[in-house]
C-alpha cells in the first residue's frame, strides 16, 4: 500500500481513514506548532511535542493540544506516552484502567481503551502504528537500533496476541517517518550486531562505494512486521527519510542532537456503534 494523504501537520494512511471510521491515528511533523527554539528561519515556529531541554514547556503543551485537536477533534484527549528507553519491551493500558500518572518505561504501547491517544516519540528512530481492526486494539512502537535487534514491534504484536488474541489477518501497520538507509551510516559493531540477530541483516545493510555501512531501519521493522504474519499489502510507509527532509522533520543524526521530536499518535475513538 502506497498512497497516503499528506497535510502540513500529520501525515496519515488514507486507506485507514476510509476503513476504520472509529479509529484516530498520525504521524507528526515539525509543520503547525508554536516552538521558536529550532527555527530554521525567523518566520516559523515548530511542532515540537517532547519537552526537550531547550525549549518552553509552555510551547510544547500547546503543540500537544493541536496534535490532539488535529488528530481527534478535541484538544483535551489524553496523549498517553511512555518514557522511551530502546528496549524490546512493551505495556499495555487496559479498557477500564486508569491512566498512568506516571509514564512507564517501556518502547511499546497497546490499548483497547477508548478515548486517548497512544503516543510514541521520535527524531530519527522509527515509530511504528498497529491496528487491530476486528478487535479494535491499537498499537505503537518505538523502535531506533536498540529496540530492532531486541525485536520492539515483533515483540508487541505478540504480546497484541497473547493479551487480546488479535490474529494477523486481522493486522494492518504504518511505518512513519525514521532516518532512511540513505542517511544512516552505522560502524561494523552495529552491523555485527544485525547479522547476529537476523537470517536477513544482508537485506538491511548497503555498502556505498566508499565503503560505509548503511544500516536500513525501515526495512528492519518491515521484515519483523512482515514474521508476525501481517499481509505485505496491510503494511504502509509514510513520510521517508527524516535526515533528508530537513524542513519537514526533526532529526537528531541531521541536527547533531539540537532538536526537537515528533510523535506518532493511535487511538480508539469515543463513539460507539461505528
Ligand atoms: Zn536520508
Amino acid at each position: 500500500m502506497k498512497p497516503t494523504i499528506s497535510s502540513s501537520m500529520v501525515l496519515a494512511v488514507h486507506e485507514w481513514s476510509a476503513r476504520f471510521p472509529w479509529l484516530w491515528h498520525g504521524f507528526s511533523t515539525r509543520a503547525g506548532g508554536v516552538s521558536a527554539v529550532y527555527s530554521q528561519d525567523a518566520q516559523s515556529c515548530d511542532l515540537n511535542l517532547g519537552l526537550t531541554a531547550e525549549d518552553d514547556p509552555a510551547c510544547v503543551g500547546e503543540n500537544r493540544l493541536r496534535l490532539a485537536e488535529r488528530v481527534s477533534g478535541l484538544r483535551g484527549t489524553p496523549l498517553v506516552g511512555i518514557r522511551q528507553i530502546h528496549s524490546g519491551a512493551s505495556v499495555t493500558l487496559r479498557r477500564n484502567q486508569a491512566l498512568w500518572s506516571e509514564a512507564p518505561q517501556a518502547d511499546g504501547i497497546l490499548s483497547d481503551q477508548p478515548g486517548v491517544l497512544l503516543a510514541v516519540q521520535t527524531a530519527d528512530c522509527i515509530p511504528v502504528l498497529v491496528v487491530d481492526g476486528n478487535q479494535r486494539v491499537v498499537a505503537a512502537f518505538h523502535a531506533g537500533w536498540r529496540g530492532t535487534v531486541q525485536r520492539i514491534v515483533e515483540q508487541g504484536i505478540a504480546q497484541m496476541r497473547s493479551e487480546f488474541g488479535s490474529q494477523p489477518e486481522h493486522l494492518v501497520a504504518a511505518i512513519g517517518p525514521g532516518i532512511g538507509a540513505c542517511c544512516y551510516a552505522v560502524g561494523e559493531e552495529l552491523v555485527e550486531r544485525f547479522t547476529q540477530q537476523f537470517t536477513y541483516a544482508e537485506h538491511l545493510v548497503q555498502r556505498t562505494e566508499a565503503g560505509t555501512q548503511m544500516l536500513d531501519l525501515t526495512e528492519a521493522n518491515r521484515r519483523q512486521l512482515l514474521a508476525t504474519g501481517i499481509d505485505a499489502g496491510q503494511i504502509t510507509t509514510v513520510g521517508g527519510c527524516t535526515c533528508c527532509q530537513p524542513q519537514r522533520f526533526f532529526s537528531h543524526r541531521g541536527q547533531l542532537g539540537r532538536t526537537g521530536r515528533m510523535m506518532s499518535v493511535v487511538g480508539i475513538a469515543h463513539t460507539t456503534g461505528i
